[in-house]
């Protein structure tokens, strides 16, 4: 039976992509070995890591002014690096609180220097975006999470900040146009929209590198990475693929333009049901709605096990929402098919009737 795959990452890839990837662990481009058994050095993988380099800017619209990495750790180990390479012991970093994420990365910077919170919805259970920031203007950089992947709440403008921007872009990178020129790094696990889990796309602007001023072990240095072209130890080579392959696949449907209309026409087809349906109600203020991760609940959790059967029934797969929420959450990533979210809309309509 099709699935229809609704987990939050590592989640759905686009189907050419499964395909690529799975001929290449067998043989790569013809070349008689499999993408796994060649060397981190080799021009078959220093293509493979341009191109994907290439591509993230060109999605981005970046020029040379833009660093590319390709990391390991997670994007849990990027809440560590940024203030680790940029925040000194006298020196505040302002962050955004807006859940779960951005508070481990708030926990981590305090390890490196001050921490001033420039906005926070904790106290609402992050039901919100919080608006009217207080930025320091001395602060080294502010910091955001731009979509929250287990509250399902996202950033739909860029904030104004004064000071250096830097996002953690892990559950919506690529999935619509944004104004990367606007913010001074950009982190990302890729196993969302990006890829295979395994790697995590790091953009930097040079102007931004440049000002760390600390010595630190050279694995965690952006400046050691950015010098080898992300080859200063051996990258995850199979991810790397992966992400390339998924690159090339976001910009042969049309770039950034056309997932951001496919995700707002997914996240429209949902939102409306939840809105329509008494059954089901969203946990989210509306403008600050993710696109990429629909929460919501049933206003009688009574009912939640006769609707799980209905969604198993239908193929559905990962709408269980986090547990420290609970209810439903809904991942509509880049490569989800709006055929998967009209069957879910079907499931809450049949559901309806049948209560
Ligand atoms: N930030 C966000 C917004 C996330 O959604 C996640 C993981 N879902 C993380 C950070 C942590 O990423 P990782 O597990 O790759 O460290």
């Amino acid at each position: 039976m099709k699935k229809h795959n609704f987990t939050s990452g590592p989640s759905i890839l686009p189907p050419i992509v499964f395909k690529q990837a799975a001929a290449a662990v067998n043989n790569y481009n013809d070349s008689g070995l499999s993408i796994l058994e060649i060397s981190h050095r080799d021009k078959m993988f220093l293509d493979i890591i341009e191109g994907a380099q290439v591509l993230v800017k060109e999605l981005y619209a970046l020029g040379d002014d833009y660093e590319v990495l390709f990391m390991q750790g997670g994007a849990s180990a990027q809440f560590a690096l940024v203030p680790m390479n940029f925040l000194n012991a006298d020196e505040t970093a302002s962050y955004i609180d807006t859940g779960v994420w951005s508070d481990k990365a708030i926990k981590e910077a305090k390890l490196f220097g001050n921490v001033s919170t420039a906005g926070s919805s904790k106290e609402s259970s992050y039901r919100f975006i919080p608006k009217g920031l207080n930025v320091e203007s001395n602060a080294r950089y502010l910091h955001l999470t731009t979509n929250n992947t287990i509250y399902g709440s996202q950033f739909h403008d860029i904030p104004n900040s004064g000071v250096p921007l830097i996002a953690d872009m892990s559950s919506d990178i690529f999935s619509r146009p944004w104004d990367a020129k606007r913010f001074d790094m950009i982190y990302a696990g890729a196993q969302k929209n990006a890829g295979a889990a395994g790697t995590t796309i790091v953009i930097i602007k040079k102007d931004f590198l440049h000002t760390i001023n600390k010595r630190m072990p050279m694995i965690f240095d952006y400046r050691k990475h950015a010098d080898n072209q992300s080859l200063y130890n051996t990258p995850s080579v199979f991810a790397v693929y992966v992400s390339y392959l998924t690159l090339q696949w976001i910009k042969a449907e049309g770039g950034l333009a056309v997932m951001g209309q496919r995700n707002s026409a997914k996240a429209a087809l949902l939102y409306n049901e939840i809105d329509r349906n008494s059954l089901f109600s969203g946990t989210v203020t509306t403008e600050d709605r993710s696109l990429m991760n629909a929460t919501f609940v049933l206003s009688k959790p009574e009912l939640e096990p006769a609707f799980n059967e209905m969604i198993k029934a239908a193929g559905i797969v990962g709408l269980k929402g986090h547990r420290l929420v609970g209810g439903y959450r809904a991942s509509m990533y880049n490569a989800l098919p709006i055929e998967s979210v009209q069957v879910l809309v079907a499931v809450m309509q049949a559901f309806e009737k049948s209560v």
